[in-house]
């Protein structure tokens, strides 16, 4: 069977176009979906914005889920009409970074191709090819659109894990986008008493509605200040700073009491220096480390997640819009007041 394929493409800032690819034959170890949700994530904001400048064209679109339609015939971990999350930024399987167990710093994390003519993971499409290493069977009783979450919620569990978190702790999650509501539950599964500062009431409340035990509009109080009083003094076990804004990058190592971890989720863009005390880090043995990307157990663990209904994101899904219509979801997802917005790619 024949399938036309309608992709859609940046070329440039504020650029975006359609193609039409046609799909023939598949190979052995290859996978053809239907695409049935992408939800549009920040890097593909950026991509549009021109703040950040991959390769042009670039078929965007990383945080997908859909159906099998075709296997090839060595495939054997899934069939025709399973659902599928698709892990479309991925590994090599043979550099230093893979081999010592840390795929997700690959050097070709970031580099995908999929489509037969555009470069980029291609998740903004009708149908996509993809390897069975890309695909990871998934609960086809749960929402697809929860589904097309699973990369960011990999990302987050990448995230927690390097926070080490014990029964007990005190989290400070900085912001409450996606990825702070999504730390805010990853936090309570670990048992954390967790403190949310933001300076947005409304999401705040999402937040707590997820819940958050504490939250803080750092707008009206001194977040540093309320964190040190809330912990008798002592400061933050654990500090995630999910906001891209240099001065809540130094408050995020502030907040961090002796021997606590401070990880650095967002990337910052422009990327200026920040300012913090040697010697707070030296007398206070804190950790400030990052997070970038989830691995292949990573983004398991979300399909688990979501699957068993344990991480239920539909908080988090603002608004929907079809393929053809890709324009006006960026546009949405640009709001400040907007969650993830889901791209419907076959409606
Ligand atoms: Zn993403
Ligand atoms: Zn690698």
């Amino acid at each position: 069977m024949t399938y036309n394929n309608k992709i859609a493409i940046f070329e440039g800032a504020e650029k975006l176009k359609y193609i039409e690819e046609t799909i023939e034959e598949i190979k052995s170890n290859q996978v053809l979906v239907k695409i049935d949700a992408t939800a549009i994530c920040t890097m593909e904001q950026r991509v549009y914005l021109g703040k950040m400048k991959p390769k042009m064209p670039f078929a965007g679109g990383h945080e997908v889920a859909g159906h099998v339609i075709q296997c090839g015939g060595k495939v054997s971990s899934v069939s025709n009409g399973d659902v599928v999350a698709l892990r479309l930024l991925t590994n090599c399987g043979h550099c230093h970074y893979c081999r010592t167990g840390n795929d997700n710093q690959c050097k070709t994390a970031f580099i995908a191709k999929f489509h037969q003519t555009v470069g980029g993971p291609g998740g903004l499409a009708q149908y996509i090819v993809v390897e069975e290493k890309n695909v990871y069977k998934v609960n086809k009783d749960v929402d697809v659109n929860y589904l097309s979450l699973t990369e960011p919620l990999a990302c987050c569990i990448h995230s927690i894990n390097r926070c080490d978190i014990n029964f007990g702790d005190d989290v400070v999650i900085i912001g409450a986008g996606i990825m702070g509501v999504f730390h805010t539950m990853l936090a309570k599964l670990k048992g954390a008493r967790v403190i949310v500062t933001e300076v947005d009431e409304e999401r705040l409340k999402v937040a707590k509605d997820n819940g958050a035990d504490i939250v803080i509009n750092s707008s009206k109080v001194d977040a540093v200040q309320y964190i040190k009083d809330l912990t008798d003094g002592r400061g933050a076990d654990v500090v995630v700073n999910t906001v891209a804004i240099s001065k809540v990058a130094e408050d995020a190592i502030k907040m961090a009491g002796k021997l606590g971890r401070i990880v650095f989720y967002s990337s910052f863009h422009p990327d200026n220096p920040i300012d913090f005390s040697p010697n707070s880090i030296h007398y206070s043995e804190a950790i400030v480390t990052g997070s970038v990307n989830p691995s292949n157990k990573d983004f398991l663990q979300a399909t688990r997640l979501l699957s068993s209904n344990i991480i239920n994101p539909e908080s988090l899904i603002s608004g929907h819009v079809p393929l053809d219509n890709l324009e006006n979801g960026i546009a949405e997802a640009l709001r400040p007041d907007t969650y993830r917005i889901i791209v419907d790619c076959n409606k």
